[in-house]
């Protein structure tokens, strides 16, 4: 199972190429930021994260499924995971970014275009 969190995943990819060719500039992983944040956008002063549906635990998605074995395991990891989401969402918050937030379902075929269109819409918006 890969890891969607890491460096240069596909669905990161995926929305890096798209803003980057409408004309977004973005710097990647900001170190100095709570949770490392995908795309960070100074301009806009927001940042987008872009999250895997297993292992951030994506409620109500057709993505998401618990393993069948090791449930309690999973189960507790993905809890975990979850909680320090919201926990750098809130710091990233508290430093005055907007955060802006991707599953990975979003970015099927099917799904991409609208999910683009929102996320381009969000970065822009003021604070
Ligand atoms: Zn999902």
């Amino acid at each position: 199972m890969s890891r969607i969190r890491g460096k240069h995943t596909g669905p990161e990819m995926l929305v890096r190429r798209e803003l980057f060719s409408r004309g977004f500039r973005y710097r990647l992983h900001a170190k100095d930021l709570p949770g490392k944040p995908d795309l960070v956008f100074p301009k806009y002063g927001c940042v987008l994260i872009v999250d895997g549906c297993f292992w951030h635990g994506h409620q109500n998605c057709k993505v998401f499924r618990l393993p069948k074995t090791r449930v309690a395991f999973w189960r507790n990891k993905i809890e975990t995971n979850r909680k320090r989401d919201t926990r750098n969402n809130r710091a990233l918050r508290k430093l005055g970014w907007r955060v802006v937030h991707v599953w990975e379902c979003q970015l099927s075929a099917k799904r991409m275009e609208k999910t683009i269109n929102r996320v381009c819409f969000e970065i822009k918006q003021m604070k």
